[in-house]
């Protein structure tokens, strides 16, 4: 269905491979219709004495010979878009004529294996001139070969099948603003399938043959044109489908934990390369049924009465689900944007770390109103801080400090030198700019608000993909390079075409000033406001992000009484990053005793990520500290089997402790079973003699807002084990803001319930 989609110029990608293969594929094309032409010439004038007479009741018959459509591949080789062969069923309704065939048996025969309306297929038998009307495209072969045996069981004429190809998408609604979406007709209609159509698309061939006018070919020498199918090229992507299941995972569980309204977005890049890692938004999409709408938004359009307005709202349902809004959008990035402030300020020396500010929570600026003054978050202010802690504390008078002693001039240098006016060059045609002060208004000598509230990243907007690129140089060496997404591009046969080499696009700040900013960072995570993206065994640096939002909220509840999107960005390892992520969740609720801020909401959800990325994708394994030892989940070994004595020892070193049930000498039964992944310092229940663990539900309790040792002996007391994600444990100050089974429900006994801790200090941080 191609039918009103808008229809935009070529995507930026390969400009000139694209006009390459158009040009190739125009080539072709005449090439084919110059060697007709010249036959024909032959054939009908040339040597018209020996043809004239055959030529009469002669029919040309073409049959297009379909190219595939290339593979797109994850960069580990995973197949995520790709073409297989089906059918396309066609009618000639000149054979049917002129075979004196019965029109109404071969539509009701059609009918019935292919589902198409019975009038619809002999309204095409009526042009009798023609020789190939379709009655359906992409059959399936199954439904093919049902085809075939009607044709041959009816000892029917004038029903034809010819090859054709279909697109699949095996991971469903995995990376589908990515990858976009194919028309029936397998021309790309959105993202990289349509970015990049003019390498997947190939050249079809054609075959064409002069047959005399009961359909048997005419052999004459040289009279079938044939070319082969060029098939498409194969692209791979930067992407990698694990990390991008693990981030679209997260993001769906904080949508729920969050209830969260108007959507989220995240990125994973490499901050190395500039290559991206994940890149998902949230609604998305199954490419392999792009029109339909997630049941949720099923839902919530069910209730609309009024024709009209359900189709422009199922419209515009679509279109958000289509959207790739970590390039579409922009957003006020708010306090992330205080590592990039931090950053120019040391470069250009007016901040050290022996620096220290003092803040007051309030503070005149020139050309404000003395009634309005520049506001910390904290109303009351954080009084003498070091510049490590002003970022701990991610104080917004520390920013305008160093953003007055920048001057406004300065402070635009490094915006630009950090890319944040231009286009990253992901995909110029999907990527939009943010708004900016003009620089009139931002460099007047008697107004200072503007740049004030910029330092502290309010008042200007960017895209997601602009911020993340920014920081990526901010912490990897300085190095702003070009995001890019696809690695390299592939003919059918394997050959590489184009490879992307990672590219500096220029050098924004010095190396020793992005040391500095990791350090700064990586204690933001220990001490400071990100403390809840603390994974044990792992150095983390990031910022936290709160601002409000100006886009206008897609559902209106009236629980989402103020709209904000909460942000944070991480990066790991932190003394040398291998990965940055940036989450953005858009309008989330107050729930649960839990503030909205990114530091209570978005910081934790990019810890579980990183928790999973970082051991299970790029292969870096945890070392913990005896402090984390204390802090880690621990797999139950299987002790049944064993005696009682052995089995203690073993759990005991594990720092579980033990309750045995029954005198018996040897192990028979245990409560939780083999594996369960749960939090050392667990109760665990040895059975040694007749009794057997017990099987029954139990209800879940409600452990939102409790002390980790209160949540632990709820859930004991229960026969239900914890696990912890999130701050350490070990914290005094940490509580449960979200349990992966939600108090109530029911599960079995001996089950595990995780839950994320939050520093108890960052739950009051509007930051
Ligand atoms: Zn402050």
């Amino acid at each position: 269905m191609r039918g009103g989609l808008d229809k935009k110029p070529g995507r930026g990608l390969g400009k000139a491979m694209i006009v390459r293969t158009v040009f190739l594929s125009a080539v072709c094309g005449v090439v084919a219709f110059v060697v007709l032409a010249a036959r024909l010439y032959e054939v009908q004038i040339s040597s018209n004495g020996h043809y004239e007479a055959l030529a009469l009741d002669a029919q040309l018959r073409r049959t297009t010979l379909t190219a595939t459509r290339g593979t797109i591949f994850d960069a580990n080789g995973k197949i995520l878009a790709m073409s297989a062969a089906v059918e396309n069923v066609f009618i000639s309704p000149f054979e049917i004529k002129r075979d004196g065939q019965d029109a109404a048996a071969i539509a009701d025969g059609l009918s019935a294996i292919l589902g198409v309306p019975r009038e619809s297929i002999l309204e095409k038998t009526v042009n009798e001139a023609s020789q190939y009307q379709v009655i359906k495209q992409k059959v399936e072969s199954y439904e093919a070969d049902q085809v075939r045996e009607l044709i041959k069981e009816g000892g029917l004429s004038g029903i034809h099948l010819e090859p054709a190809s279909r697109r699949y998408y095996p991971n469903g609604n995995l990376a589908s603003q990515i990858i976009g979406f194919v028309g029936t007709d397998n021309i790309g209609l959105d993202g990289l399938e349509r970015r990049c159509d003019g390498y997947l698309t190939g050249v079809n061939g054609r075959n064409v043959r002069l047959q005399n006018a009961r359909g048997a070919d005419l052999m004459f020498a040289g009279f079938e044109d044939h070319y082969d199918a060029q098939d498409g090229n194969n692209i791979t992507l930067t992407i990698d489908s694990t990390i991008q299941y693990f981030v679209e995972k997260h993001l769906e569980q904080a949508i729920i934990d969050y209830n969260v309204q108007n959507g989220a977005m995240c990125i994973a890049m490499n901050a190395k390369t500039g290559a991206i890692l994940a890149m998902a938004n949230h609604p998305n999409f199954d490419p392999n049924d792009f029109q339909k709408l997630s049941e949720s938004e099923m839902e919530r359009l069910s209730l609309i009465e009024d024709e009209e307005e359900y189709a422009k709202e199922f419209r515009s349902a679509q279109l958000r689900q289509w959207r790739n809004r970590s390039l579409a959008d922009t957003y006020e990035p708010g306090s992330v944007f205080k590592i990039l402030t931090l950053a120019m300020a040391l470069e250009e020396n007016v901040a050290s770390t022996e620096s220290s500010f003092d803040c007051a929570g309030r503070m005149d600026i020139k050309g404000r109103d003395e009634e309005k003054p520049v506001h910390c978050w904290r109303r009351w202010g954080h009084g003498r801080q070091s510049l490590n802690q002003a970022m701990e504390n991610s104080c917004n008078l520390a920013c305008v400090e160093l953003g007055l002693r920048l001057g406004a001039r300065s402070f635009y240098k490094y915006v630009d030198a950090f890319g944040l006016r231009e286009k990253t060059g992901l995909d110029s045609s999907a990527e939009v700019r943010g708004l900016w002060w003009n620089d009139s208004v931002f460099f007047a000598r008697n107004n200072q608000s503007q740049l004030a509230s910029a330092t502290f990243g309010q008042t200007f907007t960017v895209t997601p993909i602009q911020m993340i690129t920014a920081v990526a140089a901010a912490v990897n060496g300085g190095y702003l390079m070009e995001p890019y997404i696809i690695k390299q591009v592939s003919d059918s046969e394997g050959n590489i075409i184009e490879a992307t080499e990672p590219t500096v696009r220029r050098q924004a700040i010095s190396a020793g000033t992005s040391a500095t900013v990791r350090s700064i960072l990586r204690n933001v995570v220990e001490n400071g406001t990100g403390t809840n993206a603390q994974i044990r065994g792992y150095s983390i640096g990031g910022k936290t992000g709160t601002s409000e939002n100006t886009v206008e909220i897609a559902t209106k509840e009236e629980n989402a009484a103020k709209n904000y999107i909460v942000s944070f960005l991480g990066f790991a390892p932190a003394d040398d990053p291998e990965i940055v992520v940036l989450l953005l969740l858009d309008t989330p609720s107050h729930r649960n005793s839990v503030y909205i801020s990114g530091g209570s909401m978005a910081a934790p959800v990019v810890g579980n990520m990183l928790a999973d990325i970082l051991p299970l994708c790029l292969g870096i394994m945890p070392e913990y500290t005896d402090e984390d030892l204390k802090d880690i989940n621990v797999d139950m070994p299987k002790l049944m089997g064993k005696s009682v004595e052995e089995a203690q020892e073993q759990l005991w070193t594990l720092g579980f402790e033990t309750t045995v049930i029954g005198d018996g000498d040897t192990v028979t039964g245990q409560c939780p079973s083999p594996n369960a992944y749960i939090a050392s310092g667990a109760s665990v229940k040895l059975y040694a003699g007749v009794e057997e663990p017990i099987r029954a539900p139990v209800s879940v309790p409600q452990l939102s807002g409790m002390k980790y040792s209160a949540a632990k002996q709820a859930l004991e007391n229960r026969g239900l084990f914890i696990r912890t994600a999130g701050a350490p444990k070990s914290n005094s100050k940490v509580v449960v803001s979200v349990q992966s089974i939600p108090a109530g429900q029911e599960t079995m006994y001996g089950s595990v319930v995780e839950v994320t801790l939050i520093d108890q200090d960052v739950i009051e941080l509007r930051n």
